[in-house]
């Protein structure tokens, strides 16, 4: 089935006003941003909300400043944007391959007001989020991360494919040490998409290969991928490591 179930349509005009549509449709309104996943998920039927709240032309979600030194990006801002902003790629080298495991927070406004998340508490599973059917996403904040290096890499069976596996990494060094390590890892089971035991072991010791292959076994050590389409479980796995310890010694050529 590619045609979707039918739908109310609203087009927002403000923030405020796609909070007030959420509250007028309820639970069955889902809000539509790009449309990349949301709409297919339409077609085929896997979700059949009774009206979409079009958040598209909302200029106070589509902006990217700097504030008390977090790097603020509003919930509409385009990837490719973000990918070409001087402003991103400035604070974090890695908005220009992708972005993951910065400890941004997201901002999330709702009828009562606005409540802030951290990102690795974010997502609850595939497809969840913990933000309310009355909630809006309006922003993501990243602390500041310059002096940083940072970087993303992947592995995909085709250009634009679904990524076999995935890795980001941001490293500070002090002195010589690691003083700040953030590790984000795409679909290989990873708890909350990072890998806290190999960024704790990481701090306070030098960045070498030995180090960032040691953070990469312990990071595959901690995930649980499933075998499907793209590999089995132990392929995944050994992606896991491998992909970490690449992003480690990427993101240590660019401090
Ligand atoms: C072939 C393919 C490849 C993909 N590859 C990748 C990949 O490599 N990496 C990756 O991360 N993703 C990937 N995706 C997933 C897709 O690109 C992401 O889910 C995309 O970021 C969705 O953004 P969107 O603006 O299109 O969201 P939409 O499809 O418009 O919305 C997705 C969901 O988020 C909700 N939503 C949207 N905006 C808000 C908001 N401001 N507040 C609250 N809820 C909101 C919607 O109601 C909906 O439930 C891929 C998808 C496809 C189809």
């Amino acid at each position: 089935m590619q045609v979707p179930a039918q739908f109310a349509y609203e087009r927002a005009e403000s923030v405020a006003h796609a909070l007030a549509l959420l509250e007028k449709y309820g639970p069955e309104a889902r809000v539509v941003a790009g449309g990349h996943s949301l709409i297919p998920m339409m077609k085929l039927r896997l979700a059949q909300p009774e009206a979409l709240i079009d958040i598209n032309g909302l200029d106070e979600l589509a902006q990217i400043t700097v504030e008390g030194g977090e790097l603020v990006i509003g919930s509409m801002v385009r990837h490719s944007e973000l990918l070409a902003s001087t402003v991103a790629g400035g604070h974090a080298a890695v908005f220009h391959d992708a972005f993951a495991a910065l400890r941004a927070t997201a901002v999330i406004r709702g009828a009562d007001g606005t409540r802030a998340v951290a990102v690795r508490e974010f997502h609850e599973g595939p497809y969840e989020t913990v933000v309310g059917p009355e909630e809006l996403l309006v922003q993501l904040r990243v602390p500041d991360t310059r002096g940083a290096g940072s970087a993303y890499v992947k592995v995909e069976r085709r250009i634009g494919d679904w990524a076999v596996a995935a890795a980001a990494a941001v490293l500070r060094v002090e002195n010589g040490l690691v003083a700040e390590a953030g590790l984000g890892l795409t679909a290989v089971g990873a708890p909350h998409f990072c890998a806290p035991e190999a960024e704790a072991y990481l701090i306070g010791r030098a960045p070498t290969e030995e180090s960032f292959a040691e953070a990469g076994r312990i990071a595959a050590e901690h995930c649980d991928p499933q075998a499907d389409q793209r590999g089995p479980a132990d392929y995944k796995r050994h992606l896991a490591g491998e992909l970490t310890r690449r992003a480690l010694v990427a993101a240590a050529e660019r401090i």
